[in-house]
């Protein structure tokens, strides 16, 4: 099911989110469903609260192959930090440098309820912290440094590309 994204601004984009108890049918639905919403609008990621569910269930695919999907995710390690350029399905059009991580461990839960550990750098990183923060309802524009308009969206990628 393709569920309509939740745009910013509304109060359920801020609120916090609660831990899944147990994986039900419904929360593989869920999971389904975002993945499906997610494909429909070219995202890289998003999270239950986009959609209106109050729970801390996200998926992330940077790359095709590289698909997670995240119950109760938690960062319990960090090092390093870079920037780079952001956007959000639920803040359409605005985009803007946000300083994370490059190295995060993440330990969360699978569909099959297994606990599992990863590490990931990077793209994928920024990727897992952005979504990660949503369901604690924090949006990147509150840790935006600088907002790239969108029409200098693609000057901005070249000129830091090597970044
Ligand atoms: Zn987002």
């Amino acid at each position: 099911m393709r569920y309509p994204i939740i745009l910013n601004p509304d109060e359920r984009l801020h609120r916090t989110n609660r831990p899944v108890e147990m994986i039900t049918d419904e929360v593989i639905d869920l999971l389904e469903g975002l993945r499906e919403t997610m494909i429909a609008h070219d995202g890289i990621g998003i999270a239950a609260p986009q959609i209106g569910k109050n729970i801390q269930v996200a998926i992330v695919e940077v790359e095709e192959g590289e698909y997670l999907e995240l119950i109760n995710p938690e960062i319990i390690d960090t090092k390093g930090a870079n920037r780079d350029v952001e956007g959000c399905l639920s803040i359409p059009h605005v985009y803007g440098v946000v300083e994370r991580a490059s190295e995060i461990t993440v330990r969360y839960y699978d569909r099959e309820g297994d606990e599992m550990e990863i590490q990931a750098f990077d793209y994928l990183a920024r990727a897992i912290q952005h979504e990660i923060d949503h369901l604690h309802g924090i949006l990147f524009t509150e840790k935006m440094i600088e907002q790239i308009p969108e029409d200098q969206l693609e000057n901005y990628m070249e000129e830091h590309e090597n970044d």
